[in-house]
């Protein structure tokens, strides 16, 4: 074999960490809409958000103009156990599709809750520390979030409570008990601990929950106990700013090599891999220094981007939680149980709506089944076993590969491998089995979850 001048890892040492995270807010013309106070209907002050988030990350969320923001020392401390973490070249998969372009993945799955979600979740974490609280609630889907927050939770010496979605709760019991392990309290979503919960239940029993429905639980949790506060691990600008971390890296590693990608591609559920991995290439995008294609990548099954209405609407089911400008499939929407793979959020995050809105970056859409592919061709050239939401941008790599087959085109492509898979083996099970199959939601599915978006004076869609 030729000797290759680009390795299999692009690794960076570890004084290169970044110092800062960066806020992409600081480089867009239009602003993502502000939060909305549900009963005003007016941007939310920071004394508003004060009983469900932490101070700091309160200040962080609200901060549109600041790009540079300091990693605390506490933090960069811990997240130099796993990271950075590496660019990872894709050869082998180049040669099994014999394409002619260069393939580069930033895995972030080198952790125990094996996903990018402990880059935020160390810093929530910290924040809710520092301000002298207990413990913080959450929710949680497939899981990895759920973890991550336990583990950041142990580190800084917190208590943890978490709502888990009950279907994944049913297929992920180990899920579960790692969580346990690192400490924290696991309830199935919707339960009989909450009034929203109690609620859903009535409304929908044997319903098998929804993030939405969990998101409400958690916060109501969090307002009615006292040195607790709520955290998301996507969507919020706060976590995009966070996962900055992961495109500061890839960029620098990628720099070291004079690499420059064509193509930028990420799976997309709440936004915060794909806008953190992108974050710094977006920034030049926006400056109007250099140009890169930029997919975001969702379940046809869950197709905010591709398939929702860009509007103010709420981020939870029990609609208790600020109006957020996003694309959306309602509040309401609850993907079929069919669907396997995560990324199942109706909303997005608003900085990447309106990045979107305003045509910055592009959306596609891929069915389950076809992700599985990918997913199986991927662990069987690249060793590693992907997450099925990491698995979307490895379905669209693929498919763009494929197409510079066609043309001859060497495009470079960098692309977010956000997780392993461990946990989801009932999903790979049911695609082994030849049990899975591609649910699209016909119009007058959605149409159901459109009805519940709110309706007022500015927000037609
Ligand atoms: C949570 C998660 C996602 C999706 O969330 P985003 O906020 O859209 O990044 C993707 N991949 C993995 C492995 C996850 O755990």
């Amino acid at each position: 074999m030729s000797e290759r001048t680009i390795p299999y890892k692009l690794y960076l040492e570890e004084n290169e960490i970044p110092k800062q995270w960066y806020n992409v807010r600081a480089d867009m013309k239009i602003k993502p809409a502000p939060l909305l106070n549900p009963g005003t209907l007016q941007p939310l002050k920071a004394e508003e958000l004060a009983p469900i988030f932490c101070d700091e990350l309160i200040k962080q969320e609200l901060d549109d103009d600041t790009a540079y923001v300091d990693i605390p020392e506490e933090i960069r401390e811990y997240y130099k156990t796993f990271r950075p973490s590496p660019v990872m070249r894709a050869y082998n998969l180049e040669k099994a599709l014999g394409t002619p372009a260069k393939i580069y993945y930033k895995f972030e799955g080198n952790n125990t809750s094996g996903s990018h979600k402990l880059n935020s979740a160390l810093a929530q974490a910290y924040y809710a520390k520092k301000q002298g609280l207990k413990g913080v609630t959450t929710e949680t889907g497939a899981g990895q979030w759920g973890t991550a927050l336990s583990m950041a939770s142990a580190y800084f010496g917190l208590d943890c409570k978490v709502f888990m979605v009950k279907v994944s709760y049913e297929q992920k019991p180990f899920r579960r008990e790692v969580m346990r392990t690192y400490g924290a309290s696991v309830t199935p979503s919707p339960s009989m601990e909450t009034e929203v919960g109690r609620k859903i239940l009535e409304a929908h029993p044997g319903t098998t929950g929804s993030l939405g429905c969990a998101i409400s639980e958690a916060v109501e949790v969090a307002t009615k106990n006292d040195g607790y506060r709520y955290v998301l691990g996507s969507v919020l600008n706060q976590v995009l700013l966070h996962q900055s971390i992961i495109g500061l890296e890839a960029k620098a590693a990628l720099d070291k090599y004079n690499i420059t990608p064509d193509i930028i591609i990420g799976c997309a559920g709440g936004g915060s891999n794909l806008g953190g991995l992108i974050a710094p290439f977006m920034g030049e995008k926006l400056r109007g220094e250099k140009d890169y294609r930029i997919i975001a990548v969702e379940p046809a099954s869950c197709p905010s981007f591709t398939r929702g209405k860009f509007a103010y609407d709420f981020c939870d089911t029990g609609m208790i939680c600020p109006l957020a400008k996003m694309y959306t499939l309602g509040s309401g929407f609850i993907p079929s149980p069919n669907h396997a793979g995560g990324l199942r959020f109706h909303g997005m995050s608003t900085i990447l709506s309106q990045l979107y809105h305003d045509g910055y970056m592009e959306a596609t859409s891929v069915e389950q089944t076809a992700v599985f592919e990918a997913a199986e061709k991927f662990a069987r050239t690249e060793g590693i076993l992907p997450a099925p939401e990491s698995s979307h941008a490895i379905r669209a790599a693929m498919d763009e590969a494929l197409k510079c087959k066609e043309t001859g085109e060497e495009k470079t492509i960098l692309f977010g491998l956000t997780g392993t898979g461990y946990f989801d083996m009932v999903a790979y099970e049911k695609f082994h089995n030849g049990e899975m199959n591609d649910y699209i939601p016909t119009d007058e599915d959605l149409a159901v979850g459109f009805a519940g978006i709110p309706r007022f004076e500015g927000n037609e869609f």
